[in-house]
């Protein structure tokens, strides 16, 4: 996916264009991983409220010490269930919740530390068997079974294959989550967030196309 960036203007001015394509239709996910503290402090102050990272140990250090008071955190990469303590006390939003026994831990947790992330289930829309996420056919199963445990579970997510038009890939998950009452939508990245909205979105992440190519290496998108 090319990262429809442009060097040449500043975070502001990228933020504010990407803010005036959305028009208010989704929320903007500011996808963190791979920047420097720096980046996150200064697109703090220009406002920018909702940030996604994709790994655990990286959002702890770079986040528990950085002031974040008014800032949405989201989790959009692969949980482990021996990081769902972690998780649950720095998230506000987990967007990857694909099996039953992470579901048993996060129920657990939250139980636990009285602490309620809202949760939304990653969907698998192209069936890779790389990639995380439920199979289409295997939601409505996880959905009851976390809403059995009393999980707050809002919405659904999704990556598409990358070597796909995202257009059938989003249509599908919205089509999902209407079936399913399920309000959020979290699709779209950098080259494909207008098509998300089109079809749907109500939160969107978008990594480079605010704040450039990574600096550390961070594994290709939830793989
Ligand atoms: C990295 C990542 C993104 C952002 O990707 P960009 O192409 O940089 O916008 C979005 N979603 C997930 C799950 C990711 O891992």
């Amino acid at each position: 996916m090319q990262p429809h960036y442009s060097p040449d203007i500043s975070l502001a001015d990228r933020l504010l264009r990407t803010q005036k394509t959305l028009a208010g239709g989704a929320a903007l996910i500011g996808v963190s991983k791979g920047q420097p503290v720096s980046v996150l402090a200064e697109a703090m102050r220009l406002g920018l409220a909702d940030f996604g990272e994709n790994r655990v140990q990286e959002a702890v250090e770079k986040w528990s010490d950085l002031p974040h008071h008014g800032v949405t955190l989201h989790l959009i990469g692969p949980l482990q269930t021996n990081k769902v303590r972690e998780a649950v006390a720095l998230f506000d939003v987990i967007h990857t919740l694909d099996r039953p026994k992470l579901a048993d831990a996060l129920a657990t947790e939250i139980h636990r530390s009285g602490k309620t992330p809202r949760l939304l289930i990653q969907v698998n829309t192209g069936e890779e068997p790389q990639k995380a996420g439920v199979a289409p056919h295997e939601l409505p199963g996880l959905l009851s079974y976390s809403r059995g445990l009393g999980l707050n579970v809002v919405g659904l997510m999704c990556v598409p294959p990358h070597d796909q038009h995202p257009a059938p890939h989003f249509a599908l998950l919205a089509k999902l989550a209407a079936r399913h009452g399920l309000p959020e939508l979290s699709m779209g990245m950098s080259g494909d967030y207008e098509t998300a909205l089109r079809l749907g979105a109500t939160m969107v992440r978008v990594g480079t196309a605010l704040f450039g190519p990574r600096l550390t290496d961070v594994s290709p998108p939830n793989r």
